[in-house]
């Protein structure tokens, strides 16, 4: 990689070319706006006094600015740390107590919410408009690949968010693994509506496309009429969205009467995709890929090749180039094809440890190895299927029950809208499948609901009770939340 980092160089040779769009003030820089953004930013660190290793975290909604400052970071070796900002003052206090920032970059936006919180330091992003690059800093010593360049909040879906740390290697890694993959290029332009705190945001497209010199038009606030006009409007070509955005979408008259002409490929990613999703996208000829990602993972590991993307449903693909990936049983051995174990990747692009939990880091990263917590399988054709969480997995009468097929047979039914399953404890079975639904119409009644899955499921699937709720709990990142519905329960 360049000494200074890819994105220095890329915006020489592609000065000209749109790198962002802020899609809802419709402002865009080209990449050599956002060369002089790093520029200031860098020289502003500089002038700080801010040395190699501090972190400097941002507070902000999606915006291009915080490109410029995470690249900036990269320059002088410092740590980017995204906040999500749907966290409580409570919550947010505990991720500043646990990455303890010099600074805290804050849109204007949030500025009330900023003085409540204990900061060390706290600095509007609109100080930048200030500021000029004055180079001195060029001379700062970066150190080597291996060192961190950010720590990313996990989704939160389990339990705290953990602080992913990833190097500039793993980092660049991801990217290059991403554009070859993919195929992504100069030619490419995503709408980004994916949180910029969140891997997904970040380094599952955003990052890698701007590497690979094409167009990340970034939308502010998730709606799904906003997110598809902006799709035609700025001609986008891939995409990615979490599952429940794309419930939304499909629902809109736009969706209903759009063909999207521009696009080659969307993507969901970050939980399981429901059956009806990937149908709306294929009555359209469009073409719909699953995607799996996990921060501490890159988090990008697979890619489904284009003539696989409309047999293999459900198919989060092959392997990447620059990286290995095993499927091990509860002795540690390899699975056979189509046997479901827990999913083990390794490559340049794993994260290097969790900030301030080297207990947690231990347990997850053996010889390189990530243990990732997820069950998953591969077909003959090594073709691999995510199965869903270890510790969601529901030991039933001695039979291991899926949630994930479980949830799968009943989104597919006519009138449901989300579907959760979880086990609960039971004197007899040891614990019995319980699941949580939402309703699109009135048409469907708990008792329609379980004659489907009599029909469908092994009698031990079948959930032993049907609870209906106006709308599933979600986390801060969109997906369905399932510690409260265990709560609920
Ligand atoms: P936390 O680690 O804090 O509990 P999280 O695991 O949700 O939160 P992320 O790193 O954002 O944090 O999410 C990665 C996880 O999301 C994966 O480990 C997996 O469980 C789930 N996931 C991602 N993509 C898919 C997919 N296509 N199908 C099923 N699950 C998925
Ligand atoms: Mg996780």
């Amino acid at each position: 990689f360049h000494e200074r980092g890819w994105i220095l160089k890329r915006s020489e040779l592609s000065s000209e070319r749109i790198a962002l769009i802020d899609i809802h003030s419709e402002e865009s820089w080209t990449y050599g706006e956002l060369r002089n953004r790093i520029l200031r930013w860098a020289s502003f660190f500089y002038d700080k006094g801010y040395e190699k290793g501090e972190r400097v975290a941002v507070y902000s909604p999606n915006c291009p600015e915080l490109f410029a400052v995470l690249f900036a970071c990269e320059q002088l070796g410092l740590l980017y740390v995204p906040l999500n900002w749907r966290l409580s003052a409570v919550e947010l206090q505990g991720l500043l107590d646990d990455c303890e920032p010099a600074l805290v970059l804050y849109h204007e936006e949030f500025k009330q919410f900023v003085h409540k919180l204990e900061i060390k330091e706290a600095v509007s992003l609109s100080v930048i408009q200030t500021v000029e690059n004055s180079l001195v800093w060029s001379s700062v010593s970066i150190g080597t690949c291996s060192d961190p360049w950010m720590i990313i909040y996990t989704g939160g879906t389990t339990g705290v968010p953990k602080g992913v740390v990833l190097s500039h290697e793993a980092v660049n890694w991801n990217a290059l693994n991403t554009i070859t993959s993919w195929g992504l290029s100069e030619k490419d332009t995503t709408i980004n509506y994916m949180p910029l705190f969140h891997t997904g945001g970040l380094n599952a497209l955003g990052i890698p496309l701007l590497m690979a010199g094409g167009t990340v038009a970034i939308g502010h606030q998730f709606d799904p009429e906003e997110a598809l006009i902006a799709t035609g409007k700025y001609e986008a070509t891939i995409s990615l969205f979490v599952p429940t955005m794309y419930q939304m979408m499909i629902q809109t008259d736009y969706f209903k009467h759009f063909n999207f002409p521009s696009m080659d490929t969307f993507l969901s990613g970050g939980a399981p995709c429901p059956e009806t999703v990937y149908r709306a996208f294929r009555e359209k000829n469009l073409r719909f890929k699953e995607g799996y990602g996990m921060t501490e993972a890159g988090p990008n590991n697979f890619f489904i090749r284009p003539d696989d993307a409309a047999t293999k449903n459900g198919s989060v693909g092959k392997s990447m180039l620059f990286n290995e990936i095993k499927v091990l049983d509860a002795e540690g051995n390899p699975c056979t094809r189509g046997e479901i174990g827990e999913l083990f990747l390794k490559g340049p692009h794993m994260f290097s440890y969790y900030w301030n939990k080297p207990g947690e880091t231990a347990d997850a990263l053996h010889d390189g190895w990530l243990r990732t917590g997820d069950l998953a399988k591969i077909d003959e054709d090594g073709d691999t299927y995510i199965v869903g969480r270890k510790k969601d997995m529901i030991i039933s009468g001695g039979e291991n029950v899926y949630p994930q097929e479980v949830e799968q047979c009943l989104i597919t039914f006519d009138g449901i809208r989300e579907a959760a399953v979880v086990g609960q404890r039971d004197e007899v079975w040891g614990e019995k499948v319980i699941a949580f639904v939402s309703l699109q119409d009135e048409s469907a009644t708990t008792d329609s609901i379980m004659a489907h899955c009599k029909k469908t499921l092994a009698s031990y699937k079948i959930p032993k009770e049907i609870i209906v709720l106006p709308e599933l709990p979600k986390t801060h990142v969109g997906k369905i939340d399932k510690n409260e519905l265990v709560k609920l329960n």
